[in-house]
């Protein structure tokens, strides 16, 4: 099998878009590919200062390589969120990885925060760790972009992550969802940055590959709190009808950002719930007190 655009020998076949590559056109596929998503979807640019979500997993260390790569400007942060062993390993990498690239990672741990981590502030408050976490990671990255002038969040959301989410918003018809899923999310408020998705039109596969090719060492066990996660049994369908069908994912999900979408956001425009500071930390809400300042409250009373 020999690669589309050189004499040498494919090292992988993407069937969505008909074409086998060798590992250099591979990797130069990908690098051009999300450039490409960044000018079109009018991401981000040159001059703006981008942080990036980091995880210690194959995408969100890939998007801080390839947004480096392409001379952004970036800086990562880590968010240690006490889950044991897992996050000790995960820390592990970033910071590997970081020394490797001389790429600047933050690390921010929330025990400095709760005195505990994501496992037993769940515990306590009897919710799913999950649930509990995307509100604190969401919290942390926004605060520390707003305070420390960078201008957009950058997370490693592949396809396969974004197909799914909307097919399982599609299912139960979440419009509000629906509406507001996107590969950019504008600044709605002045202390809400903007979030992007570079690798949203990479597939889960494709990120793997560029990653092995790149000598990317990342964290390969997902964490233990996400076991049997409903995303994971979508991705597996997905995935199948793909094999039977290629490039039904990426079509899937174009076509909703291209046509889907707006007859959802017209809907809920006029019933978008206003933002509102937060009366603890002033960080914009569409409650009384966010959902973060509520947590960390309850975890300081029962703790006494
Ligand atoms: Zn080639
Ligand atoms: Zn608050």
């Amino acid at each position: 099998m020999k690669c589309k655009f050189c004499d040498n020998n494919a090292v992988i076949e993407l069937r969505a878009y008909n074409l086998k590559l060798c590992d250099e056109h591979f990797i130069s596929f990908i690098e051009n590919r999300v450039e490409k998503t960044i000018r079109k979807y009018k991401l981000f640019n040159r001059e703006e200062k981008i942080l990036i979500g980091i995880s210690g997993g194959k995408d969100s260390l890939n998007t801080a390589y390839i947004l480096n790569k392409l001379q952004y400007n970036v800086e990562g942060i880590y968010i240690d969120l006490g889950i044991g062993e897992y996050s000790e390993r995960s820390k592990g990498k970033v910071l590997n990885f970081s020394e490797k690239t001389g790429i600047k990672i933050h690390i921010y741990n929330i025990k400095e925060d709760f005195g505990m981590g994501i496992t037993e502030i769940a515990r306590i408050l009897h919710r799913k760790p999950c649930s509990v976490c995307g509100v604190i990671k969401r919290y942390i990255l926004n605060r520390f972009a707003y305070e420390h002038g960078f201008s957009v969040i950058a997370t490693g959301h592949n396809l396969d992550d974004e197909v799914a989410t909307l097919f399982s918003n599609v299912l139960s018809w979440q419009e509000g969802y629906l509406a507001r899923q996107n590969i950019l999310l504008p600044q709605r408020d002045e202390k809400l940055v903007k979030k992007a998705k570079p690798l949203a039109l990479i597939s889960e596969r494709e990120s793997a590959a560029y990653a092995l090719l790149r000598g990317i060492d990342y964290i390969k066990e997902e964490c233990p709190n996400a076991h049997g996660a409903t995303s994971k049994f979508y991705k597996h369908i997905l995935n199948q009808i793909e094999e039977r069908a290629p490039s039904t994912k990426l079509r899937f999900y174009l076509e909703f950002i291209r046509r889907g979408r707006r007859f959802f956001e017209q809907d809920t425009k006029e019933g978008e719930t206003q933002l509102k500071p937060c009366e603890v930390c002033g960080f914009p809400t569409t409650r009384k007190v966010c959902q973060y300042c509520t947590i960390k409250k309850e975890i300081q009373k029962r703790r006494g």
